[in-house]
C-alpha cells in the first residue's frame, strides 16, 4: 500500500489519556498513562493508517494557570494565550519522545512533530457575551472580587459551600479554522505523524488590520479536531474518551449504547438532549459536522477500543 491509499485519520484524544482523573498529574504519572495511549498509536500506524493526533489540555492548563498566579511576585504571569502554548508544548513534547522510542525499538524511523496551532474564532462569537467555561484555580469571594476589580476576570460561583467557592469563566468560541492546517498537511504529505490543536488551539481572533491577536478563551477540543480534521480531508475522525459508546438515556435504566448509526439518527438523538453539554454533547456535534462535511466516518469509543472501533466492531460510529 502506497502512502496515498492509506486512511487519514484525525484521533481526539481525551483527558484520560494523559492524566487519569484521580492522579495528581505529575510528569511520572502522565508519561505512564502517554505511554498506554501511544501502544495503541502504534498499532493504528502498523494497520496502516496516517494519524494525526489532538488532544485535551483541561488538567495541564489549569495547573499552569496555578502556577502563574502563586509566581506572579517573583516573574511576570503569561496570559491564557501563551499558557495554551505552552501546554501543546508539553504534552506534545511527552508524545513525541514516547512514539519516538517505541518506534525506535521497532527499528522504524517516522518523522513525528507537533505543531503549535493557532485556531481563528469570530470576534462576535455569542460566547464572548455570556462566558460559561470555568478554568484555573478556585478562590474566595475576597479572592475572586478583587480578580474582578484588578483584572477584568468575570467570575463565577462555582461550587456551593467550600472555602473556595469562585472561578474565573472564560469564553469558549466556536472554531471557524485552523491557521497552521497547511503545515499539517504538508507534514502528512512527507509520511510525517503530527500533533496538532492541542487542547482545541490557541484562540485568535482577525483584527480590522488583518492580523490575529490571541484571546483568552478556551476552544472545544473535539469541534476544533473536527475543523482540523475537515481542512486536511482525513478520511476518519476517531474520538477517544473513557467511554466505550454515546449512549441514549444516560444515566437512566433504560440507558442503550450506541454503535452504527447515521448522521440523521445522531441528529435527532442530540436534539433530543441524550449528550451532556460539556462532555458527549460537543463529541457528538463534531462527529456529525465532520461526516455532514464529507468525512466517511467519526467515531465515538475508548482508548482500549479505538483498534477495533477502526475495523466496525466497536464503539459509536457515525455514517452519511
Ligand atoms: P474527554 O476528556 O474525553 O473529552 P469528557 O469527560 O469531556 O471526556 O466526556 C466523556 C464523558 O461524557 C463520559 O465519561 C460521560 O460521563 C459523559 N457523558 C455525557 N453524556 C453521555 C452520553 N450520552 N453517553 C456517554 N457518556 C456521556
Ligand atoms: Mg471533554
Amino acid at each position: 500500500m502506497n502512502n496515498e491509499d492509506k486512511k487519514l485519520v484525525v484521533i481526539a484524544l481525551g483527558g484520560n489519556a494523559i492524566k487519569q482523573a484521580h492522579e495528581k498529574g505529575t510528569a511520572e504519572e502522565q508519561f505512564k498513562n502517554v505511554e498506554i495511549t501511544c501502544e495503541q498509536l502504534v498499532k493504528m500506524n502498523a494497520l496502516g493508517y496516517k494519524l494525526i493526533i489532538t488532544h485535551g489540555n483541561g488538567p495541564q492548563a489549569g495547573t499552569l494557570l496555578i502556577q502563574q498566579e502563586e509566581g506572579k511576585k517573583l516573574v511576570p504571569p503569561m496570559p491564557m494565550d501563551i499558557v495554551g502554548a505552552m501546554t501543546q508544548g508539553q504534552i506534545g513534547y511527552m508524545f513525541q519522545n514516547t512514539l519516538q522510542n517505541y518506534f525506535m525499538q521497532k527499528g522504524k524511523t517516522i518523522p513525528i512533530t507537533t505543531i503549535v496551532t493557532q485556531v481563528l474564532v469570530k470576534e462576535d462569537d455569542p460566547d464572548f457575551n455570556d462566558p460559561s467555561k470555568p478554568v484555573g484555580p478556585f478562590y474566595t469571594e475576597e479572592e475572586a472580587m478583587k480578580l474582578k476589580e484588578e483584572k477584568g476576570y468575570i467570575v463565577k460561583l462555582v461550587k456551593p459551600n467550600v472555602d473556595k467557592p469562585w472561578r474565573r469563566v472564560v469564553p469558549s468560541p466556536e472554531p471557524i479554522k485552523i491557521v497552521e492546517s497547511n503545515c499539517v498537511q504538508a507534514l502528512v504529505d512527507a509520511h510525517a505523524i503530527v500533533i496538532a490543536s492541542g487542547g482545541g488551539g490557541i484562540p485568535v481572533m482577525k483584527k480590522s488590520d488583518g492580523t490575529l491577536a490571541g484571546l483568552e478563551a478556551v476552544i472545544d477540543k473535539d469541534k476544533a479536531g473536527n475543523i482540523l480534521a475537515q481542512e486536511v480531508n482525513a478520511d476518519i475522525y476517531l474520538i477517544l474518551t473513557d467511554v466505550e459508546n454515546a449512549k441514549i438515556n444516560f444515566g437512566k435504566p433504560e440507558e442503550k449504547p450506541l454503535g452504527k448509526i447515521t448522521v440523521a439518527e445522531a441528529e435527532k438523538y442530540l436534539a433530543e438532549g441524550h449528550f451532556l453539554a460539556g462532555s458527549m454533547g460537543p463529541k457528538v456535534t463534531a462527529a456529525i459536522r465532520f461526516v455532514k462535511a464529507g468525512g466517511e466516518k467519526s467515531i465515538i469509543t475508548s482508548l482500549s477500543n479505538a483498534v477495533d472501533a477502526l475495523d466496525g466492531k466497536s464503539g459509536t460510529i457515525i455514517v452519511k
